[in-house]
C-alpha cells in the first residue's frame, strides 16, 4: 500500500468528482490521509472519511487562528475516536507577518497540547516559521510531522528533534537533497492534493490527487538506488508509527 500522507478531499476543487477521486486512490492502493483545518472543512473530511481508502485528520491552522478555539476544541474531543492525526495545523509568517504570530502561537500549542493528551501525531504547516517551530516542539510529546517540508538545511535538526517529514510531489533541488541525505525511516510521501502538481504536458500548475503520491516513492527510489517494493514497505511503516491507520 501507498500513503498519501496529507491531501485536501474536501477542497472545494474536488466538490464535483471525489468519489471518483477516492475510487482512483482506491484502485491505485493509495491509502489518503485528508485534512481539514477549521470547524467547516474538519466536518465534511470526517464525512468523507471511510476508515479503509480515506482516514480524517481535523486541526486549526494559522489561516484560522480567529476562529473560536475552545469550540475547535470541543469538536476535536467529541470526534477524537475517529481521527487518524491532529492536523492541519502550524505557523505561517508568508502570508499573515509578525503581528499574527502570538495568535498563530495560542492555536498550535492548544493543538499539539490536546494532540499530546490523546497520543495522537501532530501534523505541522510551517513557512516562514519553520525555526519557531522547531523552538516549540521539543515541549510536547507526540509524535510530529513537518508536512511539506522542503527546508533542507534545517532537516537534519528536525529529524533529529524526532519528526518526521512529508515530502510532496513537486520535483525540487531541495527535495533531491532531503531524501538523499535524510534517514528513510522519517520520511513519509503526500501530494498535499488538489496543490502541488504540474501538468506534464504543458508544465502549468494542474489539479492534483492522492493516486499522484507514486511520483515521491518513484523519485526516493531512484535517488537511493532501493527498489519501488522496499520504499513502498518502509514507508508504510512510518505510516503506521504516525497515524491512527
Ligand atoms: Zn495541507
Amino acid at each position: 500500500m501507498l500513503v498519501d500522507a496529507h491531501c485536501h478531499l474536501e477542497h472545494k476543487m474536488f466538490e464535483k468528482d471525489v468519489s471518483e477521486v477516492i475510487s482512483r486512490a482506491k484502485e491505485n492502493n493509495v491509502i489518503c490521509i485528508s485534512y481539514g483545518n477549521n470547524m467547516e472543512s474538519n466536518k465534511r473530511t470526517l464525512a468523507l472519511a471511510d476508515g479503509k481508502t480515506v482516514f480524517a485528520a481535523c486541526g486549526l491552522d494559522a489561516f484560522n487562528s480567529k476562529q473560536n478555539l475552545e469550540d475547535n476544541l470541543e469538536f476535536l474531543e467529541e470526534n477524537k475516536a475517529r481521527l487518524a492525526a491532529i492536523g492541519e495545523i502550524g505557523l505561517d509568517q508568508h502570508y499573515f507577518g509578525e503581528k499574527e504570530l502570538s495568535k498563530q502561537i495560542e492555536v498550535l500549542e492548544a493543538m499539539l497540547g490536546f494532540a499530546e493528551k490523546n497520543s495522537l501525531a501532530a501534523v505541522i504547516h510551517t513557512r516562514k516559521a519553520e525555526e519557531k517551530v522547531l523552538e516549540l516542539l521539543p515541549s510536547y510529546n507526540c509524535t510530529k510531522v513537518l508536512h511539506f517540508f522542503l527546508e533542507k538545511k534545517l532537516a537534519p535538526k528536525a529529524t533529529g528533534q524526532g519528526c518526521f517529514l512529508s515530502l510532496p510531489t513537486i520535483k525540487s533541488k531541495d527535495r533531491t537533497t532531503i531524501i538523499k541525505n535524510g534517514q528513510l525511516e522519517f520520511i513519509l510521501a503526500e501530494t498535499d492534493a488538489p496543490y502541488a502538481w504540474k501538468d506534464e504536458k504543458t508544465g502549468k500548475p494542474a489539479r492534483n490527487e492522492p493516486k499522484n503520491v507514486k511520483e515521491v516513492y518513484g523519485e526516493i527510489s531512484a535517488l537511493l538506488g532501493k527498489p519501488f517494493k522496499e520504499v513502498e514497505a518502509q514507508l508504510y511503516d512510518n505510516a503506521k508509527r504516525v497515524f491512527r491507520i
